[in-house]
């Protein structure tokens, strides 16, 4: 069987569980092992693609068509995997199955109950996922924090696998070492509580992950050791970075993955110390780059960053890429309609539109592709983003003024964006859209060819409106070029404009399958033009940290 490495959060929330998660699975990967990383969720929606951006922020398909946890996200970039529907394990889909198999009459006769069948169904898909990728160790990290009611039954099952396979499993738990002004020390107290909650519940922690904002000396880490039971050495500073991509070095410098390996006795591979090389050169171009350029999101959701992870993190990968820092200017598409494009954009070197849904925002993204086609800047659209550059063409460029997408306005004449009848007549929400990947056939010489370097590509999916087939004869006769056609299916997926430095837009989601180590083409070529607009804009693009201060003091 697989090893299996089992990662909590304590105290608080938001601590970083799932880069701790991939940063080790990184630094195991690095040695030679065979690493994979699967996250449990407590809640008890079936997956997330039912949520709000805004509670739960940005859902990440994978390949075969999964709506998963953003972390998922982090896995892939890490490891440099593709993860599968079986990599996020929800609540709701272990009750949802004992729920089917029960009315079946699977369990005819007994009483249904958490322990043992939730957990036995839990551990299943615990061990199960382990065979099926025939994993080294498998990562498992458990959603919320513990003491929460919602997790116990997953805490419960892993408590259960570590009694069943000793020498298999080890607990990580990552916690909160906070600095206290007043005292003017760091307080070990709330790392003490929460470990001693997992206790309480038959889970001894074997290593404790602390995060903090100072350094903690060898004093502190002493005391926390001798209080949680854990050798010293098993107690790991976290201490803040400026970028998550610092993480994994300073796990491994604190000796996260020798503790891991010692504990679990993995057999070396010949790979130690682990090699991090091209790691450490990416980090250092997005810490210290040469060259920068701004670049404006419009979105729906701007203030709840967790909604554009992935699109953030393909824009740290393209800028790396290109050895700039791409600084983001997060607009409210309302605030493009209330002030108009020029005053809100007219100082940026690209504009991206990103994913969304409902007709909130539409008219000032409209606003913002009209301002980039007009007047030069660099311009991505992505699945939104591209039905709002279509409407926006078929409205100023081929003068159908009412040109909408029927998400928006149903009664619209020409409907550009429209649904296709496979989706006219799906009534259920969850899990309904055109999800995952997709083989698409590129144009031979168009930009989106030139960037990617190949005839046909595959990228994933999340959305349920089509450009509408019936109007693509008079869009391309007005100069719109559908650069890319879905293999096998008379689907449009990436339109683009040929008298522009830089004007395109996908209906697929490529910034989920952006990676540091390979960053995503579209993204790259992206972020050159807008460093050539800077450079046209303002003479140069040559780093300057001041202007990162101001940027990073008008986010504030
Ligand atoms: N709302 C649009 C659709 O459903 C776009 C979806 C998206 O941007 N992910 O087609």
């Amino acid at each position: 069987m697989s090893k299996i490495v089992v990662v909590t959060g304590g105290v608080v929330s938001s601590l970083g569980k799932g880069i701790a998660a991939a940063s080790l699975g990184l630094l195991l990967k690095s040695r030679g092992f065979r690493v994979t990383i699967q996250k449990l969720d407590p809640y008890l929606n079936i997956d997330p693609g039912t949520m709000s951006p805004f509670q739960h922020g940005e859902v990440f398909v994978t390949d075969d068509g999964a709506e998963t946890d953003l972390d998922l996200g982090h896995y892939e970039r890490f490891t440099n995997a593709s993860l599968t529907r079986s990599h996020n394990v929800t609540a709701g889909q272990v009750y949802d199955s004992i729920l089917s198999r029960e009315r079946r009459g699977d369990y005819l006769g007994r009483t249904v109950q958490v322990i043992p069948h939730v957990t036995d169904e839990i551990k299943k898909r615990i061990l199960g996922l382990g065979l099926a990728t025939e994993a080294d160790v498998l990562i498992v990290e458990i959603g919320g924090t513990v003491g929460d009611i919602e997790s116990l039954p997953f805490l419960e099952a892993v408590r259960q696998l570590k009694l069943e396979h000793r020498r298999e499993v080890v607990f990580v738990h990552v916690t909160l070492v906070p600095f206290i002004k007043a005292a003017g020390e760091v307080k070990t107290k709330p790392t003490q509580h929460s470990v001693k909650e997992l206790r309480e519940i038959g889970i001894q922690a074997d290593i404790l992950l602390c995060r903090s904002e100072v350094a903690l000396d060898s004093e502190v880490r002493e005391k926390i050791a001798l209080f949680c039971n854990v050798p010293t050495e098993a107690v790991i500073a976290a201490t803040d970075v400026k970028s998550i991509y610092e993480v994994p070095l300073v796990f491994h410098e604190g000796g996260l993955d020798d503790l891991v390996v010692e504990m679990l006795g993995l057999p070396d591979k010949g790979v130690m110390p682990p090699d991090l090389s091209a790691w450490q050169s990416f980090e250092a171009r997005v810490t210290r780059p040469r060259r920068q350029c701004e670049i404006a999101i419009v979105g729906k959701y701007t203030h709840v960053r967790d909604a554009y992870k992935s699109v953030i993190e393909a824009l740290v990968h393209a800028g790396s890429a290109n050895d700039a820092r791409v600084h983001l200017r997060w607009v409210e598409s309302s605030e493009v309609e209330a002030r108009g494009a020029a005053a809100v954009l007219g100082d940026v070197d690209g504009i991206l539109v990103p994913g969304g849904f409902g007709e909130r925002g539409i008219e000032g993204k409209v606003a913002a592709v009209r301002h980039a086609r007009e007047t030069g800047v660099p311009f991505f659209g992505l699945c939104l983003g591209m039905q709002v550059a279509t409407i926006e063409f078929a409205r100023s460029v081929v003068g159908w003024a009412d040109a909408n997408s029927s998400e928006f306005d149903p009664q619209s004449e020409h409907k550009v964006i429209d649904l296709l009848a496979d989706q006219a007549n799906v009534t259920d929400k969850g899990g309904t859209m055109r999800l995952g990947a997709y083989r698409c056939a590129l144009r031979a010489g168009s930009l989106a060819a030139r960037a990617y370097g190949r005839p046909e590509i595959e990228e994933r999916h999340r959305h349920r409106y089509e450009l509408n087939n019936k109007y693509a004869q008079q869009l391309t006769s007005r100069g719109l070029v559908l650069s890319g056609k879905c293999v096998g299916r008379e689907l449009i997926e990436i339109v683009e404009l040929p008298d522009h430095p830089w004007f395109l837009a996908v209906q697929f989601h490529p910034e989920l399958k952006s990676r540091p180590q390979d960053p995503h083409p579209l993204f790259r070529d992206f972020v050159r033009a807008a460093l050539e607009r800077r450079v046209a804009r303002v003479g140069d693009d040559n780093y300057d940290s001041a202007v990162e201060r101001v940027v990073e003091k008008a986010e504030a």
